[in-house]
């Protein structure tokens, strides 16, 4: 920008600039992130977030894990069965060792490498617990899970992987079926391991595999969460069902740097295009917690984000219409340790809602019901909920993303935006 004798302002092209152009102008040198498109936000996002991440991690900590985990949770179609859901202490996920991890994840980790002789005294009371769970049941289920991801050699020594199959095969001889449950991130799958786990556990026993979406949008996925899918995710998802794997997307409701308006669509479009697109079963749509070690706690600490209302849950169910809620799982309010911050709602209809959501298994009933809630109940929050995702935002997504990354870059990296993405070389 240059000025004329009489004052005025002219822009690089010789063209004159008013006032608020000239602003324009300056704004543009001090933030050039806003003249980005959605495809560049979502490349430098994958070159920096896990460089802020590993940052973050550093300055908030992690929660060292010093035992196994077991918690309850509704059984999928069959209605008031819960079963235990046991994650062993393994050494850690290696996505937030390594690139920080996702951005509202705390599973923690063991502190130090957990070795072969230690995962196998947790699998003999890891399976005391199953063992006493499915007693009375025809059809016993493990659900049986690493801090991180169940295939990733690091976490779960091949020799454990074949204990646990060994082991949930002889419940079988009993004459009952099996189901035997598991997460993992894509990247740790092939098909050696799954042909391994196919021919020690059968052809009748079911499988489920869980696997991190969080969203199905690139930009979303990557700037607000972190996740940094495998370039061939498609490809694993395919050879599981090759497999006869069942496969379970998780998908968050309201990642970072959404508003309640952006986390509804978003989920609801990440569960249609979970199932448009075979790419999944089912889906686990998660409610966000509040952890404090995380991305997600340092925002809440700033006054940059809040959870998603109770109202945007049902609103996504309602949406998504009643046959592919017969395929959700709704999770997020039961965990281990339940010192995180969850979803409420007022006292009108926290009670009510939590209610059907924390024994939901999909079924007709469970649908209707909620479906009756939302109609009967007209609560002072929902009105309020209702205000707030009638805000139209003045920026589009892409640009209110970008805007939050170099805030990140700024704090983390020391850079804004523009510089730190030219500062290193591309980490994916
Ligand atoms: S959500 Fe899964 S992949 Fe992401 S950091 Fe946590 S354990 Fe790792
Ligand atoms: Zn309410």
């Amino acid at each position: 920008m240059r000025k004329d004798e009489s004052g005025r302002n002219f822009g690089a092209e010789g063209v004159e600039l008013h006032e608020s152009d000239s602003e324009l102008s300056k704004n543009q040198e001090n933030e050039p992130f806003t003249q980005m498109t959605s495809a560049q936000v979502a490349e430098a996002a994958k070159q920096i977030m896990p460089r802020v991440m590993r940052r973050l991690r550093k300055d908030r900590g992690r929660m060292v894990v010093d035992d196994i985990v077991s918690f309850s949770l509704p059984v999928s179609g069959q209605p008031g069965r819960e079963a235990p859901l046991v994650a062993l202490k393994t050494t850690g996920c290696m996505h937030s060792l390594g690139a920080g991890g996702c951005t509202m994840c705390e599973y923690g980790w063991a502190g130090r490498k957990v070795q072969t002789e230690e995962l196998r005294g947790q699998l003999d009371r890891a399976f005391k617990i199953f063992e006493k769970a499915n007693e009375e049941h025809e059809i016993v289920q493990f659900n049986i899970n690493a801090l991180g991801s169940f295939f990733d050699d690091r976490e779960f020594p091949p020799e454990i992987r074949r204990e646990i199959y060994e082991r949930i095969k002889q419940a079988e001889a009993s004459g009952r079926k099996v189901v035997f449950i598991t997460e993992s991130r894509l990247e740790y799958i092939d098909e050696a391991k799954l042909l391994e786990m196919r021919t020690m556990l059968g052809d009748e026993a079911k499988v489920e595999i869980g696997y991190g979406m969080e969203s199905t949008n690139e930009l979303i996925r990557d700037a607000c969460v972190n996740k940094l899918l495998p370039a061939d995710f498609e490809k694993k998802l395919a050879l599981l069902k090759q497999f006869s794997v069942e496969r379970w997307a998780h998908i968050i409701l309201k990642p970072p740097f959404l508003n309640e308006r952006d986390g509804i669509e978003d989920a609801v479009k990440s569960i249609d295009e979970s199932f448009n697109n075979d790419w999944a079963e089912h889906v686990i749509l998660m409610s966000m917690n509040i952890r404090k070690s995380t991305l997600v706690g340092e925002l809440v600490e700033r006054h940059e984000y809040e959870l998603p209302d109770i109202w945007s849950l049902i609103e996504v169910v309602k949406r998504v219409g009643s046959e592919k809620a017969s395929k959700l799982s709704l999770l997020g309010f039961v965990t281990a340790n339940g010192t995180e911050q969850k979803v409420t709602g007022c006292s009108e209809c926290e009670a009510p809602l939590k209610k059907v959501i924390s024994k939901w298994t999909g079924v007709k009933e469970d649908y209707d019901e909620l479906m009756r809630i939302e109609k009967e109940v007209h609560c002072a929050c929902r009105g309020d909920w209702q205000k707030e995702v009638d805000k139209k935002p003045s920026e589009p997504l892409h640009i209110r993303i970008a805007k939050n990354l170099d805030r990140l870059t700024r704090d983390y990296l020391g850079a804004p935006l523009h510089e730190a993405i030219k500062s290193r070389p591309k980490i994916v």
